[in-house]
């Protein structure tokens, strides 16, 4: 593989629209998609606002997934209905329970395909982590997605289906009509977190955080999803104009030289011309700060002038630097860097008035750390030495 690899965006990426002949899935389409849909498959056009606003209700207000039970619609339109779609979420695989009550949760897509989806219960919240795309196209040295050689764009409905079978775990549905208030929610929080590169399958990510940010169903509001990218300039302003949730950015170096090597993407674009574009990111306010998010590498990136420097570029962007301890998987280069350095690095960064909260590693016993997701199942990886050729390292 050439140095500029990582950067490539070879991703196969599944039809938004189905097939002619087969059925197609309700889930993922967007609110106009869904009257779209509605109408080809007959609906009268005097009847579409209303009833794509009952069907809407039905699949994500109240978790219903047999039309049978849409009891406020004819039982002619739900026949006509059961002939032309179908309500699909991924399939739960395995689920996994950590001693900390973190949950992992193997889920299968279509072709086949598997990618993990992590809860995170919290005291009064709890945080979904969402997986983007089956594997990762950019290669990040310390991430073990990363090393996954197959990639695919998951659906919209691959992704909101995520939050949706977590709720079906959680048992989270509120009884018919009643709507959970936000703080009496178990799954409280979306982190775009998970399996690949949100930024590279933008659609899909927008089209499903716009159906849980509906008020007539999921109803999250946008400043409890956070979206973490690389550094993707081009598609940052979009992610601040057409989903208007909160960022995050792997920053994790703080020399263009050391960022090469731990996120390749910074060979496209640079820390200086992220940096730009993060000073535009027009949500950035004091209340909905940027977080950078910092993996703490020994000897790579954890020194005092690492700190230092850190401080230096970020100023003017309303900021909190999210500290990592390096999460470990097999084979991977790198340690993590000791409590002693992540505390003497997080109190610089703190002493110069910016949040500096250390992560603490969730579900480690369950390998549903940050970074340390990749299914199984996609058995194909890469070898040590080859990743280890990629961070610069052999
Ligand atoms: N692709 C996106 C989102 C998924 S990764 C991104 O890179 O931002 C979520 C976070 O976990 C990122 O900040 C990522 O850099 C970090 N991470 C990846 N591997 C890690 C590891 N082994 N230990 C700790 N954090 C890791
Ligand atoms: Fe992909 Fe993010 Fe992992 Fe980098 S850190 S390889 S962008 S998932």
């Amino acid at each position: 593989m050439s140095a500029s690899a990582p950067i490539t965006q070879d991703v196969m990426t599944i039809p938004r629209k189905q097939p002619e002949g087969g059925k197609q899935n309700l889930i993922g389409l967007t609110r106009d998609g869904m009257k779209e849909a509605l109408q080809a498959a007959g609906t009268p056009e005097k009847q579409l606002k209303m009833r794509s606003g009952q069907v809407w209700q039905w699949l994500y207000e109240k978790g219903v997934r047999d039309f049978d039970l849409m009891t406020n619609l004819s039982k002619s339109y739900r026949a006509l209905l059961e002939e032309h779609f179908v309500i699909e979420i991924p399939e739960l695989v395995t689920k996994q329970v950590s001693e900390d009550g973190t949950r992992k949760y193997l889920v299968r897509i279509a072709g086949g395909h598997e990618v993990e989806v992590v809860y995170i219960p919290e005291e009064g919240r709890g945080t979904l982590c969402v997986s983007s795309q089956v594997g990762c196209t950019l290669t990040c040295s310390f991430c073990h997605t990363g090393t996954q050689k197959l990639v695919r764009n998951l659906t919209a409905g691959e992704i909101v289906g995520q939050i949706m079978m977590a709720r079906d775990d959680l048992g989270e549905w509120p009884e018919l009509g009643v709507p959970n208030p936000p703080e009496a929610r178990l799954l409280s929080n979306i982190v775009l977190m998970g399996m690949g590169e949100p930024l590279y399958n933008f659609e899909n990510v927008r089209d499903a955080m716009n159906i849980a940010m509906d008020p007539e169903g999921i109803s999250l509001s946008r400043r409890r999803i956070t979206l973490s990218t690389s550094g993707v300039v081009p598609e940052i302003a979009r992610t601040a104009q057409e989903i208007g949730c909160l960022l995050a950015v792997s920053f994790h170096a703080t020399t263009d030289e050391v960022r090469d090597k731990l996120v390749p993407i910074n060979k496209r674009w640079n820390i200086e011309t992220l940096l730009d574009a993060l000073r535009a990111y027009p949500k950035a306010s004091n209340s909905e700060r940027i977080t950078f998010e910092y993996v703490m590498l020994k000897g790579v990136n954890d020194s005092d002038e690492d700190a230092h420097r850190l401080i230096e570029l970020i100023k003017g962007i309303p900021a909190k630097v999210n500290l990592i301890p390096f999460n470990e998987w097999p084979g991977s280069p790198y340690e993590r860097s000791s409590n002693n350095r992540i505390r003497a690095f997080s109190d610089i960064i703190f002493n110069a008035g910016y949040a500096s909260p250390v992560r603490k590693p969730r579900g480690e016993d369950i390998m549903a750390a940050c970074g340390q997701l990749k299914s199984e199942t996609e058995r194909v990886r890469k070898s040590k030495r080859m990743i280890e050729r990629e961070a610069g390292l052999s």
